[in-house]
């Protein structure tokens, strides 16, 4: 569900046209609807109501700062895996104590700034990590609540990039090892255990890989426990994923939420989750404008359009699928088209052999679900400005981020 409808023949987010924002702000441009964002916030946190919950916002997904505010405004506290991320959901009106730290490596500047903001909880990826955790925390006199990330080796069934929960992954503490990493980090001097964590990979279909890890997780919970350790904390990390038009759609919010909600009954822990995509993902698209048509070898056909990899990544990085539709009313008649952008590289194609109404130069078109990991990935590569950022309120809408100028793209540089 998702308020980007034709109103007339026109493709509008909320009430506003997207033409109309293509003049004011020009191209490419991400645009988000707040009405879907708000909804999926609510959608989320109500189907798992079964347990006793913090959501914490997947900053890296969305890191814009009125996206994160309004995260924050609902209640939600945020995943952060950098220094920048925390300083980011920090500047939002984020609380400390509702931030948890993940990553495989983090800088000791950075683990200063989060003890020193006073976060929530570490999920430590090493035993290597927890004794750099420990001397930061006693250096500073203060006390680290950690849990470990476990890699609980179960097939998220989902792209290679985005599976985190493989025995071959860099991801996480391997399950065997994790009770005697428990036992290392109970005697290092700063570490409070507070509980277990995973993250078992994103954009994941089924809902059986969090049951299985879920279940795998509430067995080592029980064994730590057992092991004199109190855990009262268990992070399940992110990764439900959305449909982008190719394919089966994946479970739905309620499906996971009631799943979950079974395989932790009776476990007596604070549940964490890490939701990114999910939250945002069609809650905001890219606006991009056909420069120009060109015919290949064998009549291949090609869209030029103003927006490229440099400005959305997903395509060329994970051969992931957008839908791609004209703002104004579609014209008669289909073709197979290849959408690339203007990059020089070959990776450059946002859809391959796709079918599409005609498009003109000069025609606006929107690429679909990509408020996660779209701009959140933009570069300047081919000193391509980023985009601007606008967020739409009913018939209202701001600038959230501006589009960068030509002297963005040298800030702090010296001939
Ligand atoms: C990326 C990430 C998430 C968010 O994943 P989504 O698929 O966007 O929900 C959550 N937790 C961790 C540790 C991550 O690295």
């Amino acid at each position: 569900m998702n308020h980007f409808q034709r109103k007339r023949g026109e493709l509008c987010c909320e009430d506003v046209p997207l033409s109309e924002l293509a003049e004011e702000v020009g191209t490419p441009a991400y645009v988000y609807s707040q009405a879907t964002l708000l909804r999926h916030a609510r959608v989320f946190k109500s189907a798992l109501r079964g347990l006793d919950i913090l959501a914490c916002f997947a900053v890296k997904s969305a890191p814009n700062l009125a996206l994160l505010s309004l995260f924050a405004k609902e209640g939600f506290g945020f995943d952060i895996v950098s220094g920048g991320e925390l300083f980011r959901a920090l500047e939002a009106g984020g609380e400390a104590k509702k931030m948890v730290f993940s990553g495989v490596g983090k800088r000791e500047d950075e683990l200063q700034a989060a003890l020193q903001a006073g976060i929530l909880q570490f999920n430590c990826e090493s035993e290597e990590e927890l004794h750099q955790l420990s001397r930061a925390a006693v250096r500073r006199r203060s006390l680290a609540e950690v849990a470990l990330r476990v890699n609980p080796d179960v097939d998220a069934k989902t792209h290679p990039y985005i599976a985190t929960a493989l025995a071959s992954s860099k991801f996480g503490v391997p399950a065997a090892r994790a009770r005697k990493a428990y036992r290392l980090a109970a005697s290092l001097p700063g570490l409070k255990i507070a509980g277990v964590a995973c993250h078992i990979g994103s954009q994941i279909r089924e809902v059986k890989p969090f049951v299985e890890a879920a279940g795998k997780l509430r067995e080592l919970v029980l064994s730590l426990r057992a092991d004199g350790h109190a855990i009262h904390r268990l992070d399940m990390g992110g990764g439900l994923g959305v449909p982008y038009g190719d394919g089966d759609a994946p479970a739905s919010p309620q499906e996971y939420g009631e799943a979950l909600v079974r395989a932790l009954d009776g476990l007596d822990v604070k549940v964490l989750l890490e939701p990114g995509r999910l939250l945002v993902a069609n809650a905001g698209v890219l606006l991009s404008r056909v420069l120009l048509r060109k015919e290949g070898q064998r009549r291949r056909q090609f869209v030029v359009v103003d927006a490229g990899m440099n400005d959305l990544l997903r395509p060329a990085l994970y051969q992931a699928h957008h839908e791609i539709e004209p703002v104004g009313r579609p014209r008669r008649g289909a073709e197979i088209v290849d959408v690339v952008g203007p990059v020089c590289e070959s990776a450059d194609v946002l859809a391959k052999r796709r079918r599409l109404p005609p498009l003109h130069s000069g025609d606006l078109l929107v690429l679909r679900t990509a408020g996660a990991y779209g701009m959140a990935m933009a570069s300047q590569y081919n000193a391509r400005p980023r985009p601007a950022e606008v967020l739409v309120q009913g018939r209202s809408w701001r600038i959230i981020r501006a589009r960068e100028t030509y002297k963005d793209l040298i800030r702090g540089e010296s001939t």
